[in-house]
């Protein structure tokens, strides 16, 4: 169904949903675009649809060839849309849950182009505060870069920020993606460029191991863990990249890389990578989340569920990752979405989680990625991800990354996004 977007676009078809809106193919005087339609709560925001206009020029002015150009800005009646170049091919996490992991050569090609796209917003004063797979478009109609790779787009610029009005985000407030979140936003200071190095590292990581460093379970949890635990090795990965790795997922903002030193820097590993397979890595200790506990008794050295880690026991539990409560009160939901209402942690509860090691390698007996044992977790995982999303939305009002099922795209679930098919 065809909807007019202002006077001059038309939507075609949902592309995606993201956290702030519905994407869609639509079409303008210059030809085909993507259209990103904001939630309704957010368009009828009036002090935020005033910050859209009013950071237009920084919006529109970012031109690079690893970032998607904004074209346009629509404010007409209830709709606040961003016009954008269209990316035909497909977004990173698509291609990652395809693939599960990517050769090192093609995830290092992907990285430096989205570390090449940050140093050119980074060097006009904009910070993107939520990169991560979702955010990172591959274009396949473009030639292929190094590795075979195609090339790779940062999109959604200066959208977390336009978000995070004082009224949404005060000083407790957290905007971003827990599983790439950088420990200074968890422990409540600006957001400043390193965020963005913290969190394409952690999306490198992910690229080849499959899996975020810091991730799983309870989003409390995660947050902890990117104050204090350290990073696991991965098996197999050549120690240039893996030195480059831990230097980005420092602590410390200030010991990071800059964006173009860290793309210069992998470019540089490209030639050295080539013919190199994805590296052999089994997922960390299976995750349990609340509810899809087994009983007690089962609950064995055998059992699937065993953390490894120094996570301490849950009073009267296991200890187990995926039930660490670290905002008291608040319902586990999927890591991946941006949130905008997780609030800063009080030092206690920070400190409440023993410095340990992030998740460690799947242990032997722990069901083996794309098993059916594997399969049939994450199923329940999901469903009960999914309850227990919806009854947080429904109770608090507030589950903003929930409120775009009010439209009448009829949309795609985010597992099934899919940006514009190539062109024949
Ligand atoms: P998120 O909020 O999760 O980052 P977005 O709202 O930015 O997601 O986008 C949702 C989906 O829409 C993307 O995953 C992608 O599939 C598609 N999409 C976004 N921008 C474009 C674009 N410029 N061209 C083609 N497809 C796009």
């Amino acid at each position: 169904m065809a909807r007019k977007i202002g006077s001059r676009y038309t939507a075609h078809q949902v592309l995606g949903r993201g956290s702030a809106g519905t994407v869609w193919l639509g079409e303008g005087p210059e030809g085909p675009v993507a259209i990103k339609l904001l939630r309704e709560d957010l368009a009828s925001d009036e002090e935020l649809v005033g910050r859209f206009v009013q950071e237009r020029t920084a919006l529109l002015g970012l031109e690079h060839p690893h970032v998607v150009a904004v074209r346009d800005l629509v404010v007409d009646g209830n709709d606040l849309a961003l016009v954008m170049d269209l990316v035909r091919g497909t977004d990173l996490r698509t291609r990652l849950e395809r693939e599960r992991r990517l050769a090192p050569a093609a995830a290092v090609a992907i990285a430096a182009d989205v570390a090449e796209g940050l140093a050119a917003a980074h060097a006009a004063g904009v910070v993107h505060r939520d990169v991560k797979p979702e955010n990172v478009l591959l274009d396949m109609q473009g030639p292929l870069g190094p590795a075979g790779s195609h090339r790779a787009l940062l999109t959604d610029f200066g959208v977390a920020k336009l978000i995070d009005t004082p009224r949404r985000s005060r000083a407790t407030k957290i905007i971003g993606t827990p599983d790439y979140l950088a420990p200074e936003i968890v422990e409540g200071l600006p957001p400043r460029a390193a965020v963005d190095i913290y969190a394409l590292a952690t999306v490198l990581y992910e690229l080849l191991a499959g899996f975020t460093p810091f991730g799983g379970g309870h989003p409390g949890a995660v947050l902890r863990r990117h104050v204090t635990e350290t990073v696991v090795p991965l098996p197999g990965i050549p120690e240039e990249l893996w030195q480059l790795l831990v230097q980005c997922l420092a602590k410390a903002p200030a010991s990071r890389l800059r964006a173009s030193e860290l793309a210069a820097r992998l470019r540089e590993q490209l030639p050295t990578l080539d013919g190199i397979g994805p590296l052999d890595v089994d997922e960390p200790d299976a995750e349990q989340e609340p509810g899809t506990e087994e009983p007690a008794d089962a609950a064995g050295a055998t059992g699937p569920a065993r953390c490894s880690s120094a996570v301490p026991a849950e009073a009267g539990g296991p200890a187990r990752r995926g039930a660490v409560p670290l905002v008291p009160g608040a319902k586990p939901d999927s890591n991946r979405d941006t949130h905008t209402s997780m609030r800063v942690p009080a030092a206690d509860e920070l400190a409440g989680g023993a410095r340990g090691t992030a998740r460690a390698p799947r242990a032997a007996g722990a069901p083996r990625p794309g098993s059916a044992r594997h399969r049939a977790a994450t199923r329940r995982r999901r469903l009960t991800l999914a309850a227990a999303a919806t009854v947080l939305a429904a109770a608090a009002g507030a589950g903003a990354w929930w409120a775009t099922s009010g439209d009448d795209s009829g949309g795609t679930p985010p597992e099934h996004r899919q940006t514009a098919p190539a062109a024949p």
